[in-house]
């Protein structure tokens, strides 16, 4: 069984606070995805966790034992990397092999490790190969053969497909994931992008300028972003946030968006606004909350001139305008055109989100 815990984990550069007091515990098998925009500091947490970057302050822990004195290559974790890292001048079979080398291992065991790992990830016909020989996807199979050959108690990942194309991207990332639940082997991911974050986690944390915003399930992060923040940066297409004033409308609470824009609030999300003594609020919409709605003025709908329209194949987002600012609508294709006036859009009122106007924090 592997845990690997971080208590307070910090890290100063000169006058820069790059991560700031990380508290994480990644249990056995686990595959835990650090995501942010650039800068946030994940890549420094991880090169912590590695071993490669020294502590400013705080623990990291494996298996209940401080790793904080330990030496980089005596943590039996095995990193992969962005640009691969690869021996330029071994073949792909000598690269492979290269760490159980440095062990000692009898040859006639690393060929059978080199051969099991080069089937494992398809690259059997290229072990004689130098790694300038290969495309930049059959590189980044190298690097991650190169990592799995050790069997390490940890896998981390620093943005390993940065550099491969999109299509590469999604298969491989499909692969790693594969790979790593056959394997069960504790992992740590690194990326800036949210739609891997969103499609490999067990459990995501998201970092901004240092600090974890939110750790959660994909699923519990997308649903129940804890602030705007993480409530814009998760989700294609981004969530839209539009500011509101609460206001009274005879029949109840209504948030105002302007020009002429209203939707109705529900009781208990008033009372929620009330007790934070606030009657401002920022309101967070996703695409597929909002869609088309017939020609008549039910309470919870709004009528937008249609701005633009993208296609998506089995949907399309239609960008239309609700109190001045542009939001995204999930319509069937072909159902709306762009430049059209006057269209009638429906919100699913149970699936608003509230954001405090000034901190950002969720209400809702
Ligand atoms: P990216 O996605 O761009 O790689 P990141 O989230 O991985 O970004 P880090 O590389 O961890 O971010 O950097 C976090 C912060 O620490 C940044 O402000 C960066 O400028 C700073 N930083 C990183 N390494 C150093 C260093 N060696 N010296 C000084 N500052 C550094």
């Amino acid at each position: 069984m592997t845990e690997l815990t971080l208590r307070g984990v910090h890290k100063r550069f000169g006058t820069v606070d790059a991560v700031k007091a990380v508290d994480l515990n990644v249990t056995d098998g686990e595959f835990v995805v650090l995501v942010g925009p650039s800068g946030c500091g994940k890549s420094t947490l991880l090169r912590m966790i590695a071993g490669l970057e020294e502590i400013s302050g705080g623990d990291i822990m494996l298996d209940g034992r401080s790793l904080n004195a330990v030496a980089p290559r005596d943590r039996d974790m095995a990193m992969v990397f962005q640009d691969y890292a690869l021996y330029p001048h071994m073949t792909v079979s000598e690269n492979l092999g290269f760490s159980l080398k440095m062990r000692d291992l009898p040859a006639d065991q690393i060929y059978d490790k080199v051969r099991d790992v080069a089937q494992m990830l398809e690259l059997e016909p290229y072990l004689h190969r130098k790694p300038r020989a290969l495309s930049g996807g059959q590189r980044q199979r190298v690097a991650l053969g190169r990592a799995l050959i050790r069997d390490p108690k940890v896998f981390l990942f620093d943005e390993p497909l940065s550099n491969l194309d999109a299509k590469l991207r999604v298969g491989m990332r499909m692969e790693i994931r594969k790979l790593q639940a056959a394997l069960g082997t504790t992992s740590i991911y690194v990326t800036h992008d949210q739609t891997e974050a969103m499609t490999m986690a067990d459990r995501i944390v998201v970092l901004r300028l240092g600090e974890v915003q939110q750790i959660g399930s994909p699923n519990e992060i997308y649903q129940r972003p804890v602030n705007s923040f993480v409530a814009t940066f998760i989700g294609s297409p981004p969530m839209s946030l539009i500011p509101a004033t609460i206001s009274s409308d005879g029949g109840g609470a209504v948030l105002d968006f302007g020009e002429g824009h209203r939707l109705p609030l529900r009781a208990g999300r008033v009372e929620t606004t009330r007790r934070a003594g606030i009657n401002r609020v920022d309101v967070g919409l996703r695409s597929e909350h909002i869609s088309l709605a017939g020609d008549a003025a039910d309470a919870g709908t709004f009528v937008s001139d249609v701005v633009m329209v993208e296609d998506h194949g089995a949907d399309s987002m239609a960008v239309v305008r609700l109190g001045g600012r542009e939001v995204m609508a999930r319509v069937r294709p072909g159902s709306v055109r762009v430049g059209e006036t006057s269209r009638r859009f429906t919100v699913d009122l149970n699936a608003i989100h509230l954001f405090h106007p000034e901190t950002g924090m969720r209400l809702v």
